[in-house]
């Protein structure tokens, strides 16, 4: 017997699933909405504040986002494109602090320059022509560039003290970057829906199995930790937003669109330093340029943090391997998701993927010296004894089917729904949390088809989100517009 009978059923408490669900209670609160998590606590993996950077990714500071091609010529459509869906996650959390359906702003969202910092010829060529190109356009007119290390010294400190004198050096700043602890904001998310009606939240309860009926509709079992029983529920609509939980599941989920994609996890540590006069005297994040053969989510970065109120400093990320999909995860978690379907894409993507092998294998075996030397490089004064290391989250990066080479890694995010709209999972990790809100709307433009262009839903939409169906790349007038607005009302002015 079916215990429970919901309209829609999401997997993981993390920012997704915690976005999905406030989207879909605001578009219609009458649907009655199950949020299932396995531990016993909301957004205790990549959502919480220390498992990531709380980067507000915006294209302002991260250089990987600004390639140059082999003609010369840099590409920053990937920035434009960031940038634009930044917004997009901020008019919403502008909307909800309006609503009073978040709190004071300064509990999950703060001002913290976004500043990138080049040394050596080539790479302030590279920053000066990345500059010259951003600030053309609209959404990038702010931010400043300079090569003069008195002005660089005001706006990174810590960067420029002891710094060599005869090294060419270059720096962008944008003063409203952003440092966003997600753990918090999604807490506060799914606390308000807690006082909706239509609402569950279930913690302590991992989803074991989930098969669609002849109905169209899904069957899905979740393990009771307490009382070691499984709990049936029964849901029109399902979302897999279980973070590296989602690509076993979405396997289990048996759809045709699912065949093929594997994951490859990628952990993730920072150096975390607590001592307060060092701390006070950071107030931005500078991201630097990746080493060679590094993955693009290894970009260095040297960041003030805010997560529960309490300024720190983070440098890294360093990365790691291990085979778990979840930090709480198990060790087995790589080897059961080879299915016979991804096999050969798997396989393919690892031989084409040498070099990553080889960085991840020298990341690991670093000494605290080593990551500390690391370090030096954007704080030469650093002291080993200042800072301690942390672990971040896990990140399963995708692994798909293509055509030639027959496998592929990838780094950004993938939705994956079943073609009759009835389930969705969210792979992959980059650029994350910052484009939650444009990847939900994806989600329910993908599959709730028949209700999405009611004039009521748009209307909703548009009153959530003013740049909804405007580009935000194009129309520079209402780019100004909604960022005057949402700045206002985050508090990052
Ligand atoms: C090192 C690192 C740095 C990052 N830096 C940034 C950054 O600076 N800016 C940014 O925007 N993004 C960043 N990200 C990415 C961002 O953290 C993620 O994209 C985002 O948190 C993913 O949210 P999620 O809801 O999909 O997953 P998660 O937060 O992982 O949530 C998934 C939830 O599902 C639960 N779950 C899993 N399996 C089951 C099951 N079978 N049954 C029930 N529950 C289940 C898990 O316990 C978990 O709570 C970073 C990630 C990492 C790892």
């Amino acid at each position: 017997m079916v215990e429970n009978k919901v309209d829609i059923l999401l997997v993981g408490s993390g920012i997704m699933s915690a976005t999905l669900a406030t989207l879909l209670n605001q578009l219609d609160p009458s649907l009655k909405i199950a949020m299932i998590e396995r531990l016993d606590q909301v957004a205790h993996e990549s959502t919480d504040g220390w498992n990531n950077a709380g980067t507000g990714h915006a294209g302002y500071c991260e250089l990987n986002y600004t390639p140059l091609q082999t003609s010369g010529s840099m590409d920053i459509s990937r920035a434009l494109a960031i940038n634009a869906s930044f917004e997009t996650s901020l008019q919403f959390w502008s909307f909800l602090t309006e609503q009073q359906r978040l709190p004071k702003p300064g509990e999950f969202i703060n001002r913290t320059p976004h500043q990138s910092f080049v040394w050596g010829e080539a790479d302030v060529a590279f920053l000066r022509k990345r500059h010259k190109k951003l600030s053309g356009h609209h959404l990038f007119a702010d931010m400043q560039y300079s090569e003069d290390p008195h002005v660089i010294s005001k706006w990174m400190p810590l960067v420029m003290q002891q710094r060599d004198a005869s090294q060419p050096i270059a720096a962008t700043r944008v003063e409203y970057g952003a440092d966003v602890d997600f753990g918090t904001l999604t807490r506060h998310m799914i606390s308000t829906l807690q006082r909706q009606p239509g609402f569950e939240l279930l913690l302590g309860h991992t989803v074991k199995s989930l098969k669609q009926a002849k109905t169209g509709r899904w069957h899905v079992r979740a393990l009771d930790h307490t009382t070691r029983r499984l709990k049936k529920f029964e849901a029109g609509f399902v979302f897999l937003g279980a973070g590296g939980g989602a690509l076993p599941l979405l396997q289990k989920s048996g759809i045709p669109e699912s065949k093929g994609y594997g994951g490859f996890p990628v952990s993730g540590q920072w150096l975390v330093c607590n001592n307060p006069e060092v701390v006070n005297q950071h107030d931005s994040k500078v991201y630097g340029k990746a080493a060679l053969g590094a993955p693009p989510m290894s970009v260095p970065h040297l960041d003030m943090r805010i997560i529960a109120g309490k300024p720190t400093l983070l440098f890294g990320p360093y990365a790691g391997f291990t085979t778990k999909f979840q930090k709480k995860g198990s060790f087995f978690d790589l080897v059961a998701s080879v299915k016979s379907n991804n096999l050969k894409p798997m396989m393919l993507a690892g031989l084409g993927n040498m070099d990553l092998t080889r960085y991840l294998i020298g990341e690991v075996f670093q000494s605290h010296k080593e990551r500390v030397a690391a370090l030096s490089k954007f704080y030469p004064q650093a002291h080993a004894k200042d800072w301690t290391l942390a672990a971040a989250g896990q990140r399963v990066q995708i692994i798909k089917t293509c055509g030639k080479k027959g496998g592929k890694l990838e780094f950004g995010t993938e939705i994956v729904a079943a073609k009759d709209g009835t389930l969705a999972a969210l792979l992959g990790a980059s650029p994350g949390a910052s484009t939650s809100v444009q990847a939900m709307i994806e989600v329910i433009e993908r599959c709730f088809t028949a209700r999405i262009d009611s004039g009521d839903w748009q209307a909703k939409l548009e009153a959530m989100i003013p740049s909804y169906k405007h580009s935000l790349i194009d129309d520079a007038e209402l780019a100004g517009t909604v960022r005057k607005r949402m700045l206002n009302t985050l508090g990052l002015n």
